[in-house]
């Protein structure tokens, strides 16, 4: 039966809500109250669970056409030593990272919705919840009360309205250290198409291939373009930000039929990369959960694997960028050698493939 669905927010996570409650036949109405999508890349690695999740409403097609395939990280923590952790070694149809710019992506699922006669309703910002259970009731901004909802989705970002309103806290910490990252258009000596995680001059940079000649340079320190190699040739910085990390998540995750999703339930270190992607996952369990008649269970299942994700990407933060010299030592000598071990190498591929979690049943 159709079911009314307002989804609150229309980054990544919650274009995905829309396209998995459209194709199950819901009518779904999806508002953001900024003036359209963003342009700023944000968030590069589409994982082989996200794709997954993608398939059925016809996304991953269109992403795979557009990103490109990154099939291995490689970690250099003391000069002329590398580790290469090989992507293609996944038992998965998608063994490779999808490199794609978050702009892009949120352009291929807008495009999407819109061929299902599904617009984003820009300038539109949910301001209240009148009502928690259904027919949920919210204020919006220049409308008044919009009533009759059987579920409020709120995709609405670090800053969420939806969770506020909830009263629902976003309990945890901001690290100290300032990161830089640049997306920068570079002459390269040769064909980069792999991640590739080093040490500089004792401060960590990662660096991540947009597109041929476009490298995404992130590091633990605020000036992230002093730490570029020579043999990348800087010719113009496309987009550059600072930021700093904050581990976080609401709980619950609901109330009556309200439900959090993406960054509104929790934020983390961009180590691995996974903050999209764990949304995305989010975003696919709550459109099942709730054609089964189970929303019930939405916490159950993803807490667990919300917390996992943040506990590895904070240990993987404090290990890569360390604070006390002995700690460096010991990643210098413990990555290669960890790294050499199949099951240290399986445990880790699995977890930035987003392997770890529970196969979505739906799929
Ligand atoms: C600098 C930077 C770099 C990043 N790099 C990575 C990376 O490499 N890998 C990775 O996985 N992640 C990365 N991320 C994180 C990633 O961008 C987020 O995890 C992702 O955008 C979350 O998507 P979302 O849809 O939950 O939230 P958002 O993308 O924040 O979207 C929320 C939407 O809600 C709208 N909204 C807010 N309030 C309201 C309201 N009251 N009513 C209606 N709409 C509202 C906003 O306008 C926005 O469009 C990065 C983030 C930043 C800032």
């Amino acid at each position: 039966m159709t079911k009314r669905i307002l989804i609150a927010g229309a980054g990544p996570v919650g274009l995905t809500a829309a396209l998995e409650f459209n194709r199950r036949g819901h009518a779904v109405r999806i508002i953001d109250k900024g003036t359209g999508p963003s342009d700023e890349s944000r968030a590069l690695a589409i994982n082989p669970r996200t794709l997954d999740i993608l398939a059925p409403s016809g996304a991953t097609e269109r992403l795979l056409a557009a990103g490109r395939k990154l099939r291995a990280a490689n970690l250099s923590f003391s000069p002329g030593h590398r580790v290469r952790f090989d992507l293609t070694a996944l038992p998965h149809r998608f063994n490779f990272m999808l490199g794609l710019p978050q702009s892009r992506t949120e352009r291929i699922l807008i495009d999407l919705l819109a061929e299902r006669g599904l617009a984003v309703e820009w300038k539109t910002p949910l301001e209240t919840i009148e009502r928690i259970d259904a027919p949920v009731a919210a204020t919006i901004a220049g409308e008044g009360l919009s009533d009759g909802w059987d579920l409020l989705v709120g995709a609405d970002g670090a800053h969420s309205t939806v969770r506020r309103n909830l009263g629902i806290g976003f309990p945890g910490h901001q690290l100290e250290r300032e990161w830089g990252l640049a997306d920068v258009r570079v002459g390269m000596p040769y064909p980069f198409d792999e991640l590739l995680v080093m040490s500089r001059e004792g401060r960590l940079l990662a660096m991540i291939p947009v597109e041929d000649d476009i490298v995404r340079f992130i590091s633990d320190q605020r000036d992230v373009l002093g730490l570029i190699p020579d043999e990348f040739v800087q010719k113009d910085i496309l987009w550059q930000s600072a930021f700093a990390i904050n581990e976080r998540r609401a709980e619950p995750l609901s109330k009556g039929d309200v439900f959090l999703i993406g960054d509104a339930a929790h934020i983390h270190s961009p180590a691995g990369g996974r903050g999209m992607n764990l949304g995305i996952e989010d975003a696919g369990w709550l459109a099942w959960l709730f054609d089964q008649g189970e929303t019930g269970r939405y916490q159950a299942l993803r807490l667990p694997v919300i917390d996992g994700v943040l506990d590895l990407t904070s240990r993987i933060t404090a290990f890569a960028s360390p604070r006390s010299p002995l700690v460096r030592i010991a990643r210098n000598t413990l990555v290669p050698l960890l790294a050499r071990f199949p099951p240290a190498r399986n445990f880790m591929l699995k977890r930035v493939a987003g392997l770890e979690s529970p196969d979505p049943p739906w799929l």
